[in-house]
């Protein structure tokens, strides 16, 4: 079978950019080794954080740095056995994340950040699933009156220099917003314009079937065995080889592994992140992430969600769920968390890049290749953003966003 594009990959990314090509009238097949949705575009919080109009820096403070190091916080956890191979991605990390350079990293990002309602939105409807929807913000909230009082602060500016409503909430008022919270906060920020989801890979399947009705084709296959023909790129899937002239590299977290074999080596590398589900009764009616103890509590379809932080680790390792397992006794203190609904917890990986970027565009050195990967915590939120973008790339259309800052080349040497 032979079709113009072929995209890898079907999360939120992939299934977002086969959408973006197929209604531009490209015959489009996309492919997965299981069913749209079912990795980290199904595991994540399930928010459209308008708000993220800045992506989490590496610390720079020495006492935030020692915190981490000495494993203080639960909001992030490493494996020592994995430092030595993510110390290069990590440093470069940390250089990306120096004030100047990250000024102009925030500038890039809000600019994507900025469409993620409004793109969203087109597909929901079109989905039709609406219901899904919550269009009433999260909660950032605090346990102590130090850092409330400099968060409301910094969420206040955010919110003036990116036209963001957000609403600084005291205790009375986190109580009056969200009667679900027993435990005590010091107060809370109220980001208004994000919008919530109650199933996030039910609304990945929803944009997949979209696809489809538009004349789309879904196919099963192993990315892995990608090869350069004559005219194009060839991929084995389960109804045989499929051939095209241009493929897109959609795969989230598993692009490393491809790229490699073509001879790409971006500084790419995940955090690693948890959830599990909980009978929660009353069931919160907002998200709330408690910020010094790092764990979001997420209201879902299948209960409340309780999503963790960031896990430095190899991507395969074995799981090891000891920031859930805290988290789980400070949600006890907040909210009624009832039993757990599964018995093991889910674990995912985000696909971060060391610049904070998104890659997304042409591939330095090969003819028909689309890079489309490294959304790392906001990818649900950028997924139809950046896959307009690459599609009218690909499609020679005016982009409606600068491109250059997502290029991949700005790895070429690499
Ligand atoms: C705990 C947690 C909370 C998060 N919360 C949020 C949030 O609230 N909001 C937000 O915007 N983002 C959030 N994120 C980040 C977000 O989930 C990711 O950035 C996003 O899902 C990445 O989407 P993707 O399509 O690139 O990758 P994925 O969804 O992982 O899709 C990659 C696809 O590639 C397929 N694949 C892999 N290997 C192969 C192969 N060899 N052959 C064929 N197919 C293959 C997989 O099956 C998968 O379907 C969170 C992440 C985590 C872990």
């Amino acid at each position: 079978m032979t079709k113009d594009i072929v995209v890898l990959g079907a999360g939120m990314v992939g299934v977002c950019t086969a959408l973006a090509l197929r209604q531009r009238g490209h015959s489009v097949v996309l492919v997965d080794r299981q069913a749209p949705g079912k990795e980290t575009s199904y595991g994540n919080a399930g928010i459209i954080q308008r708000e993220a109009v800045q992506p989490y820096a590496f610390p720079r403070e020495w006492q935030a740095i020692l915190r981490v190091a000495l494993r203080q916080g639960n909001d992030v956890h490493y494996h020592p056995g994995a430092l030595a191979h993510l110390s290069p991605t990590l440093v470069r990390y940390w250089r990306e994340s120096a004030p100047g350079r990250y000024a102009s990293i925030v500038t890039a990002y809000s600019a994507l950040i900025r469409h993620c309602l409004s793109e969203h939105e087109r597909l929901i409807t079109l989905a039709g699933a609406q219901d899904l929807v919550r269009k009433s913000g999260w909660l950032q909230g605090y346990r102590t009156a130090q850092a409330f009082d400099r968060a409301a602060s910094e969420a206040t500016a955010i919110a003036r220099g990116h036209e963001l409503d957000c609403q600084v909430l005291d205790q009375a008022g986190v109580a009056a917003t969200e009667p679900a919270i027993s435990g005590k906060l010091a107060g809370a920020v109220h980001w208004r314009d994000p919008w919530t989801i109650a199933d996030p890979g039910e609304l990945v399947t929803r944009y997949a079937a979209l696809f489809e009705r538009e004349g789309g084709e879904f196919r099963r296959g192993d990315a892995t065995t990608l090869s350069q023909t004559g005219a194009g790129w060839t991929v084995t899937t389960e109804d045989g080889p499929l051939s095209a002239a241009n493929v897109v590299i959609a795969l989230g977290p598993w692009a490393s592994n491809l790229i490699q074999t073509l001879g790409y080596r971006f500084p790419l590398f995940v955090k690693r992140g948890y959830h599990r589900h909980y009978a929660a009764e009353p069931m919160p009616r907002l998200p709330l992430l408690d910020v010094e103890r790092g764990v979001m509590l997420a209201p879902m379809q299948r209960g409340l969600r309780l999503t963790t932080g960031a896990e430095f680790a190899l991507r395969d390792a074995p799981p090891t769920p000891v920031q859930l397992g805290r988290a789980e006794g400070y949600a006890r203190e907040l909210v009624n968390l009832g039993a757990p609904v599964e018995a093991q917890p889910w674990l995912g990986a985000r696909p971060c890049v060391a610049d904070m970027k998104p890659i997304v565009g042409r591939a330095p050195r090969h003819q028909g290749l689309w890079f489309h990967f490294g959304h790392g915590h906001q990818g649900f939120t950028l997924g139809p953003v950046t896959a307009r973008l690459l599609a009218e790339l690909i499609n020679g259309e005016q982009p409606y966003v600068d491109p250059r800052p997502y290029d991949p080349i700005r790895f070429a040497a690499m």
